[in-house]
């Protein structure tokens, strides 16, 4: 048997999945402890969301017609009807975003959005020549989730940018996006995209509005799509700390998933964006995967008619998150050594704490084995950088990004072990 070329890329060797293999192998090793698991990603399971889920779980099964609709019925490509309608009408009375129906498509989950996405516009185009010879999407700023890395088809089809570093406070800094450095990009034709996650894994850093306008003004210029990553942000979870607005204008797509909200295993999200956007995304989906799962919009879907899910997310989701925060700062600042060389990231959102050793002696890879020895298992911060033309650029082995989404204990002794290995005492 032979692979092709797309085949052998999307099978072989990745960031992500040797971090996941990795990451197993060290739990499934460890035999007398538990190992401390502050490196994934997983939703917290918070138990007055885990009563909303067996309470709508007993309605659907409850009602004949409603369960033959959730299991026993192909959904059209884009989606549950009712399900998009709804959301169009909560997009609009929220935001006051001007969508309807047609700008949305559903998708298996928010990583399969992406990969749809950047292969959309990602690669050559019809119109060859040498402006079509290439198309590219732009991370305007770095780091940003390791998911996206590998999505391309195309190969070389990603670059991104450096961020400038805001010292702001004591141990405390900010990411900013380095205009300067992208209006230089006004002029290169293979540009076909801009991608950011807001708030941004693995930093917690949120885009301000300030930033979402420049982006939004270059995207209007060169006529790009501004996809925006609202995972843990609009309007479902809500895992927003810092006080920002969403954006929306005839360039924007953004993608919402039911993942952060507590619905991981249902593989649901939502491209909102221009309607030949969204009717791409459901032709895209009709051929990969015929139709969506109908579960998370069943169990969703009248939770975004009443406008509960903005309840939810705002009275209980963001409130765990923030006081799970607060505690995992609160361990920083008791087991850290004041004089020590650390920066935490600014975290408006998210359920990550970005941690930068400045000069670190240790690569980011080698705390994680030295970590990984102890029984903690962070992620190392280099698998965040994909795409930068500066490979030697120090700072992206000097971040570990710390999970606090587990047990407030668990995170509370992760945190102490990691001083202790960094800093000893
Ligand atoms: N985007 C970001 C920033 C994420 O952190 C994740 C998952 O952790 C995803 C997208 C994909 O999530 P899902 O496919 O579960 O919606």
């Amino acid at each position: 048997m032979r692979f092709s070329e797309i085949g052998t890329r999307l099978s072989g060797q990745s960031g992500i999945n040797d971090l996941m293999a990795d990451l197993g192998q060290a739990l499934a090793a460890s035999t007398d402890h538990a190992p401390l698991m502050l490196g994934g990603g997983n939703p917290a399971h918070i138990p007055a969301m885990e009563r909303v889920w067996e309470e709508r779980m007993k309605e659907i099964i409850s009602n004949p017609l409603v369960l033959r609709r959730a299991l026993a019925i192909y959904d059209p490509p884009r989606g549950n009807p009712e399900c998009l309608k709804s959301l169009a009408e909560l997009l609009r009375s929220e935001f006051g975003w001007p969508v309807g129906p047609e700008n949305i498509a559903v998708t298996p989950g928010g990583q399969t959005a992406f990969f749809l996405l950047f292969n959309l516009f990602a690669g050559r185009t019809s119109d060859a020549g040498a402006e079509g010879a290439k198309g590219r999407i732009l991370f305007p700023l770095m780091p940003e989730y390791i998911g996206y890395a590998d999505q391309a088809l195309t190969p070389d089809s990603f670059t991104a940018r450096k961020p400038t570093i805001q010292i702001t406070g004591p141990h405390r800094f900010k990411y900013r996006i380095d205009f300067d450095h992208l209006d230089r990009l006004s002029h290169d034709p293979s540009l076909r995209g801009i991608c950011v996650s807001r708030p941004t894994n693995p930093s917690g850093n949120v885009i301000t509005d300030g930033e979402m306008n420049r982006l939004a003004e270059f995207a209007a210029l060169h006529d790009l799509p501004l996809i925006v990553d609202n995972a843990y942000g609009w309007p479902f979870p809500g895992i927003l700390f810092d006080e920002v607005s969403p954006l929306w204008t005839d360039q924007t797509i953004h993608v919402m998933s039911l993942s952060k909200f507590g619905l991981p295993g249902t593989r649901t999200a939502f491209v909102v964006g221009p309607p030949e956007v969204a009717a791409a995304i459901a032709s895209m989906t009709a051929i990969t995967g015929l139709a969506n799962g109908n579960l998370g919009q069943a169990i969703a879907g009248p939770l975004i008619q009443s406008g509960e899910i903005m309840r939810l997310s705002k009275e209980v989701i963001r409130p765990y998150y923030l006081a799970k925060r607060e505690k995992a700062l609160t361990a920083i600042n008791e087991f850290f050594p004041d004089e020590a060389p650390y920066f935490v990231h600014e975290c408006g959102g998210a359920m990550f704490l970005w941690l930068w050793i400045k000069d670190s002696k240790r690569s980011s890879r080698e705390i994680y084995e030295a970590l990984k020895k102890r029984g903690v298992l962070i992620v190392p911060g280099e698998y965040f950088f994909f795409g930068l033309e500066d490979k030697d650029w120090p700072h992206r082995h000097e971040c570990l990004r710390i999970s606090f989404a587990m047990d407030d204990e668990e995170v509370r002794e992760g945190i102490r072990i990691i001083a202790n290995e960094l800093f000893g005492g």
